[in-house]
């Protein structure tokens, strides 16, 4: 695929994602689904109206009728496609800095939209293979107000109320400024809990944090859980399909850490969970505890989703899923990576006891990552080549499901050029930060050295 990635296509605006570009892809897949109505919607930032402007008239331009959602959470926009039987267009960018934006094309079933039915599109886009309407058979345009609401009631109905409101909780709440900002302190309210919030106004200038929910973007939420005395914090990212969490100290809860925890609370033995090449021990260790299998896919929502259609296809249990990055599967719940939902199974593990505990047992193993930017596709040549080098050369088994991990038995490190921005990324994981870091920067050395030299 040349225009779609791991995420649906992704770029800087004004520099790789243009409205033109969006009304293509608006009009390629209105071209090829057979839906008489599609959904438009957005995420907060500054250029979503704009994009969101662009796919709806490519969508009437060619005979389709579209529903505006407006600003709204991913995961509430794939349960509006889900619930109406209606594909759609959810233009975000994520968790990717304010001035990124991009779109994510859903599936009538509610699923985001496979590698197959992305190829279609694609193809329809690339020989401008359009099926343009008469001028008295365009769509029409509508607003549909209440699909931000209509979500709030399906989570309500999704997760265990009673138990979450019988535990009196406070919850320090970070949307970042993304679409949460709409539905998360009400769902959380509605729960039962005192709610406290943080960077909760929907503002695509993002000016309290980056849309990412990174450890050294949550101050502000660490410090609110100790000021109101939370029992624990939430912090989304820029369309709020993804939650991490802070303890009821004000210590930042790893992403790998807290899926750790939710998938032993969910796991039997015999059961199947998938996640990405970048997987935490912490996940391995409590499969193996548990007696449950674990898939490991490529980096991206899409081969987790394909991953886990496959297994359940064949009979498999597949009750949790996902990336330590605070992306979640319950696929019982729906096949779609839901933040409000997983901040509601958070807290019914955080009902029973204090957060810092249910997440001791995951909290033994330290996470290193660095990051290594390019501006020319000879250097990341240049330093792909020198990952397979130095995979080569290492006292460790290399598995390329994506990029090249390399397990020490006690520690692992991954090399992997990102799927959305021009960076190799690498990862490393062991029982102490030293080790970690060492395993990172002895991979990241002949990177650098390669990249300067090309
Ligand atoms: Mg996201």
């Amino acid at each position: 695929m040349q225009l779609f990635g791991s995420s649906g296509t992704r770029g800087v605006v004004g520099d790789g994602l243009s409205q033109e570009f969006v009304l293509r892809v608006a009009k390629a897949a209105g071209t090829a689904w057979a839906a008489d109505r599609v959904f438009v919607a957005r995420d907060t930032r500054t250029t979503g109206e704009m994009f969101a402007n662009a796919a709806a008239s490519g969508l009437a331009s060619v005979g389709v009728d579209v529903d505006r959602l407006g600003t709204i959470p991913t995961p509430g926009a794939v349960r509006y496609a889900d619930v109406n039987e209606r594909p759609g267009l959810m233009i975000t960018a994520s968790h990717n800095p304010p001035e990124y934006n991009g779109v994510k094309l859903v599936g009538a079933d509610g699923v985001e939209l496979g590698v197959d039915r992305l190829e279609t599109i694609e193809e329809h886009v690339l020989r401008e293979d359009f099926a343009i309407a008469e001028w008295d058979a365009v769509g029409d345009v509508r607003r549909v107000d209440a699909a931000n609401r209509e979500y709030v009631e399906g989570l309500l109905a999704a997760v265990d109320r009673e138990a979450i409101a019988d535990a009196d909780l406070t919850v320090a709440i970070d949307p970042g400024h993304g679409a949460g900002a709409l539905t998360t302190p009400e769902f959380v309210r509605r729960l039962g809990c005192e709610v406290v919030t943080v960077n909760a106004t929907p503002d695509g200038h993002f000016p309290g944090r980056q849309p990412e929910p990174v450890a050294s973007e949550l101050n502000d939420l660490r410090a609110l859980v100790t000021a109101a005395d939370a029992d624990v914090g939430i912090a989304h990212d820029g369309d709020a399909d993804r939650a991490v969490f802070v303890d009821e100290t004000g210590e930042f809860v790893a992403g790998e850490a807290s899926f750790a925890a939710l998938a032993a609370a969910e796991l039997e033995a015999g059961d199947t969970t998938v996640a990405a090449v970048n997987v935490s021990q912490r996940l391995v260790d409590a499969c193996e505890r548990i007696g449950a299998a674990l898939e490991l896919t490529p980096i991206g929502s899409t081969n987790i989703i394909t991953r886990i259609r496959e297994l359940r296809a064949a009979g498999e249990r597949v009750p949790v899923a996902g990336e330590g990055n605070g992306g979640v599967f319950f696929p019982d719940y729906r096949l779609v990576r839901d933040g409000a939902y997983v901040g509601a199974k958070f807290l019914e593990l955080a009902a029973d006891r204090p957060v810092s505990e249910v997440v001791a047992p995951y909290t033994d193993y330290e996470n290193v990552r660095i990051n290594l930017a390019y501006d020319a596709d000879a250097e990341l040549d240049a330093m792909l080549g020198a990952a397979r080098e130095f995979a080569d050369a290492a006292d460790a088994d290399p598995d390329t499901t994506d990029g090249f991990r390399l397990d020490y038995g006690d520690a692992w490190v991954l090399v992997r050029p990102s799927g959305t921005e021009p960076k190799v990324r690498i990862y490393a994981e062991a029982r102490s930060r030293e080790r970690a870091e060492s395993l990172a920067n002895a991979a990241a050395g002949p990177l650098r050295a390669a990249r300067d030299d090309a």
